[in-house]
């Protein structure tokens, strides 16, 4: 650990004492106040009024028991999860995520993650994220409606347009969302915009479904471009083929970059000629199949098991679009060996603290997750505004908004890095430009 104050060193030895059993979640929180150093010592308010311990503990965890019958009659039981991390810039907001992995940790980090992202992104938008240990994988369409409904009938006591709203995430997209969506309505009697990623028919916003892939683009490239450099001509590595990463696909193609691999849980394609987003959207989007299956479309690919080894291929620009900590110490290097001029992030802490160093010490173009994949959350805030005035916007009208916010999030990261001496560093940008905004809401609240 490289802090030095005094402050955030008491601050992160009582959040370790408290939470030993929670990796994720610490590692997040140690990520971000290393960078607060500089910001801590230049305004002795955050210490005096124990701003960050605040920070840190989120205002409210919700954990509760989701039962459901399968297609055999058999009753299950999965863990359900919310937490609400912070409120002081607006309602909570953040996905919900359905995977065997995730814990409280998990949702934890990701609340965490989401105050700063979402302060980010300029709109009125607090912290918060849940999911559940399901696994939608194999699951039949009425087992997944059945988990759904279940989960959301706890879930609608938390949750409200003016209090929490949640959104997809990892294995929740368009089919879990409407299956949530019409369990609320039911027992509520409220049509109201509580989710976001909603279905075009029922309130959802266009440019949602693209929103976070888009955006990770319009934001490194302004990266880029900021560092005379582009995506014209460039190879592409995009790990995972879920919603950010065939988005991100279909716009870097349309920069001019050629995405040469892609991966699932399972393994990873390699195509030289570049790969097509709309036979991936095929793949996962329409059949829900794995992604080896890209071999029946494009023979001349080659396909090979194990996804970790996508960091492997040789690329200019790498795009995790996965998971957490997909990208460790060893991968960074190779990357870094290979000649990658950046990596940009599509999920949530995909890089470790060591990748994160490995990426520094080599002078490589980098961006957090909470600056590059904030389109998402902002489009979801801009479709919250358009349920409120009961108004669709085109989809034009929303990627030019959506492009706007993210160089307007690329600029003010770079400014805050600037300000507190650390220029071109983006990470810090993003962590110290994130902190302000709601702690400065904070201090006006009081205690
Ligand atoms: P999806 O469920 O649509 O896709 C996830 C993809 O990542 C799939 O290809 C999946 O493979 C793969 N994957 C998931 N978990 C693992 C794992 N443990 N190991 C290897 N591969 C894995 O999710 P999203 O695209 O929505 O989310 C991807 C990332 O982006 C997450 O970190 C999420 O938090 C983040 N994010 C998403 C936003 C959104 O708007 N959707 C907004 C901001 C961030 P498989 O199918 O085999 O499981």
């Amino acid at each position: 650990m490289s802090m030095k104050n005094a402050y955030l060193l008491s601050v992160m030895d009582n959040l370790k004492a408290k939470n030993a059993h929670e990796p994720e979640f610490l590692q997040a929180v140690e990520e971000v106040l290393e960078s607060l150093e500089p910001v801590v010592e230049a305004d002795p308010r955050y210490e005096r009024l124990n701003v960050i311990g605040r920070m840190v503990e989120p205002e409210r965890v919700v954990m509760f028991r989701i039962p459901w019958v399968d297609d055999s009659g058999k009753v299950q039981v999965n863990r359900g999860y919310r937490v609400q991390f912070n409120s002081a810039i607006g309602p909570y907001k953040g996905g919900l995520r359905l995977h065997p992995s995730v814990n409280l940790s998990v949702i934890k980090f990701l609340g965490f993650e989401q105050v700063f992202k979402n302060s980010l992104t300029t709109l009125p938008m607090g912290g918060g994220k849940g999911g559940s240990d399901f696994d939608p994988k194999g699951k039949s369409d009425g087992e997944v409606m059945r988990f759904c409904q279940s989960f959301m009938t706890e879930l609608q006591r938390h949750i409200g347009p003016d209090t929490d709203v949640p959104a997809g995430d990892i294995g929740v997209g368009a089919r879990e969302i409407g299956f949530l969506f019409g369990q609320y309505k039911k027992i509520r009697n409220e049509f109201t915009g509580v989710l976001t990623g909603k279905g075009l028919s029922y309130g959802g916003s266009l440019a949602r479904t693209e929103a976070t892939g888009f955006g990770l683009c319009y934001f490194a490239d302004a990266q880029l471009r900021d560092n005379g450099q582009s995506f014209a001509g460039r190879r592409v590595v995009i790990s995972g083929s879920g919603n950010v990463a065939i988005y991100a696909n279909q716009k870097c193609t349309q920069l001019g970059g050629r995405v040469v691999a892609m991966s699932d849980s399972n393994g990873y394609i390699v195509d030289e000629n570049g790969i097509d987003y709309k036979v991936i959207q095929e793949i996962k989007e329409v059949k829900r199949e794995r992604i080896r299956t890209y071999l029946d479309y494009v023979p001349s690919a080659k396909y090979v098991e194990g996804c970790s080894g996508i960091w492997t291929v040789p690329c200019d620009i790498a795009m995790p679009c996965a998971t957490q900590n997909e990208i460790g110490e060893v991968s960074a290097k190779t990357l870094i060996a290979n000649g990658c001029i950046g990596v940009f992030e599509g999920a949530n802490m995909p890089s470790t603290p060591a990748a994160i160093a490995a990426y520094q010490a080599a002078g490589i173009l980098f961006s957090p997750a909470k600056a590059s994949n904030a389109g998402g959350v902002a489009t979801s805030g801009l479709e919250m505004s358009q349920n409120s005035e009961r108004l669709s916007w085109t989809f034009e009208e929303v990627d030019a908004k959506l492009k706007g916010i993210m160089e307007g999030i690329y600029a003010a990261c770079a400014a805050a890095a600037e300000k507190y001496g650390m220029k071109g560093n983006i990470q810090a940008g993003a962590n110290i430009a994130g902190f302000l905004k709601v702690a400065d809401a904070m201090l006006w609240q009081g205690i």
